[in-house]
This record gives structure tokens, sequence and C-alpha cells, in this order.
């Protein structure tokens, strides 16, 4: 269901009157063979990161694997976090063509869905975080640890087995709109093929053997995939149950230091649920936020426009320890006041 007119995206949140009378969860349930579709993309990955260890202490990691799999996990994981998280959901800065389309094309890399179904399930994140309705809420069955337990699963990687398909006319009436964002989003079937061949492609020709090819398929591949899943999903499950509250919020998403790097900025989950639509998550003094520095890059390449920086005043309301210094990037322009 998706239409090839053009149209100006609507910012995110900003649903049109059609979108707010529509179902939220569609009437037909997720196909038994989408759900076999998602157990492979799971599962096989995750048998190679578990195969990675000992291979790659018995020497079966070449220099040449390492530069594919860093590269292609900078690629597919800014992919999300700039492209389908920061801009397609949250609108927190608007792109020129060409950047909107690498975004796309990027973020889809990561095999995580197409484009409108990953901002719709986003969406409805926000909606109603840890909440009824929320699709991958830890807190789903309750709070004491085995239910906790229970809902950290869910949260992490249940969720995607869960029947219930997120509404796109509901909750992504302005990317279904747009003809660039709604064919990329069909595209997605080849743009897995992409994703899982061009590294053994580039592999065997930089090599010139089919070992290269081979040794770049399990690393850059499967084993990139694995990890840039299970880090993307510890947003879902770690980010909503243990880290601190540095902003007050009305959910369990909580900050996670140690996740940042990996997550290109992401596990700065607490802030961005304060301020969901700030470019930059991590926005504390030395919190290292990759995704925010490269849209910084962008907008002064000129690729990018209107970047909803921090905001010191905005933000000091939030804060919990109003004496946390803000990083660079900040708005100050109403600081805060004195004494
Ligand atoms: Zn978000
Ligand atoms: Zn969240």
């Amino acid at each position: 269901m998706t239409t090839t007119t053009d149209a100006t995206p609507a910012p995110a949140g900003d649903l049109t009157s059609a979108a707010v009378t529509r179902p939220e969860i569609m009437p037909e349930p997720r196909s038994a063979f989408e759900r076999v579709l998602v157990a492979v993309f799971v599962a096989v990955p995750f048998l190679a990161l578990i195969a990675a260890v000992p291979l790659a202490w018995g020497r079966g990691l070449g220099w040449h694997d390492a530069v594919l799999a860093i590269a292609f996990y900078y690629i597919s994981g800014l992919g999300i976090s700039v492209g389908l998280h920061r801009y397609f959901t949250h609108g927190s800065f608007k792109a020129v063509r060409g950047f909107k389309i690498a975004l796309a094309v990027a973020g889809s890399l990561a095999i995580e869905g197409p484009v409108i179904t990953w901002v719709a399930d986003h969406r409805r994140h926000h909606k109603y975080s840890d909440k009824d309705g929320d699709p991958h809420s830890p807190w789903r069955f309750g709070s004491d640890w085995k239910a906790l337990s229970k809902g950290l699963a869910f949260a992490h990687v249940g969720w995607l087995f869960d029947g219930d398909v997120t509404s796109q006319e509901k909750f992504c009436p302005d990317w279904l709109a747009d003809s660039d964002v709604s064919r990329i989003s069909r595209w997605f079937p080849g743009l897995v093929i992409v994703s899982l061949l061009a590294p053994a492609l580039i592999g065997g020709l930089w090599s010139m053997s089919w070992q290269g090819a081979v040794t770049a398929f399990f690393w850059a591949t499967l084993v990139r995939i694995a990890f840039l899943h299970h880090i993307t999903w510890s947003i879902n499950s770690i980010c909503h149950t243990f880290g601190k509250e540095e902003f007050e919020v009305r959910d369990k998403s909580r900050n996670v230091s140690w996740l940042a790097i990996l997550s290109f900025g992401e596990s700065w989950h607490n802030l961005h649920h304060a301020d969901p639509t700030c470019a930059r998550h991590g926005v504390l003094k030395g919190q290292i936020d990759i995704a925010a520095r490269t849209i910084w890059l962008a907008e002064r390449l000129g690729w990018v426009s209107d970047v909803r920086w921090p905001d010191a005043a905005r933000l000091t309301a939030k804060e919990v320890d109003e004496t946390r210094k803000f990083g660079s990037m900040t708005r100050r322009t109403a600081a805060k006041p004195a004494g």
C-alpha cells in the first residue's frame, strides 16, 4: 500500500487527519512465512557470531576482512542511527535529496526491515513507551525479576515474532507519500541481497581469491549483521531497563555509557526519550555520539540543514542533576540562569 505521488514530508508525529482515524495495528497478522524469514535472519548471523570467536583465535580473520567488516558496520549502523532513526523517524534535520536516498539505502543494508516498516514501529514505540501498545517494552509482563527476564528477551528479539503489524498509513503517511523513500522501502529484498553479497564480492576481488570472498562473507556479512542487530536490539532491551536517568522521562528509558561507541550514540536513550527530535543524543559533556558528529559533518558539507541541535535552556528544565555541563553542538542562546 504505497503511493508514488510526490509530497513534502510532514514532520515526525504530524499525522494527517485521514491517518488519525486509521487503526494502529493492521487487521492481517504477520504471516508464518515472514516469521520463518525473520528466524533465518536472526539465527544464521547469530550462529556466525558464536563461531567467530574460535575462528578469530585460529587466525581466520585477515585484515581485508576486518576493514570490510568495520566499513559495512559503519555504513549500515549510521544508516540506522542517522537515517532511519534520527532523520526518517524523528525529523531531527532536513536533508538534500541525494543524502536522503543515501541514508535510506544505508539503513536498509542493516537488514532490520524496510525503511517505512522500521519508522512505523519506532513511532509506535515513542507513542506508547513502556505502556500498552509499545511494540517492544521489557516491562510488558511485569516488574518482578521473572517477568522482567521474560520482558528483556521479548524487547530484545521476541517482539520480531509478534503477530502485530504496525499500520504504516497510520504512523508513516509522510514517507509513504515520498516517492523516493517508498520506492527504496519496496526495494528492501534487493538491498538485502546487496548487503549479503557486496562484502563477498569486494573481498574476492580485493584478494583475487575465492577464499577472500568466503572469509569476507563470514566477517563482513554474517558477523557484522549479527553484531549490529544485537547492538540495535540492546537499545530496546538494555536501554529501557538498566542505566542512568539523567533526564526526566515518563518511561523507563535510560542512558547506557558502555554501549555508546558501538551504537553510534543511540544508547544515550534516556535523553532521546526526554527530547525525541534532538539531533544529538549524548548531550552531556563527554558523552560520545558518533551519529551526531556525522550529522555535524553533513551540515558543514551542506547536505543537511535545520538541524535540531540540543538547546541548553530546554534541556536544563529536564535535567536531573543541573550541575552537569552540556557538550559541543549545544545551542546556548538562552543559557542557564545565573545562580
Ligand atoms: Zn526514537
Ligand atoms: Zn526507546
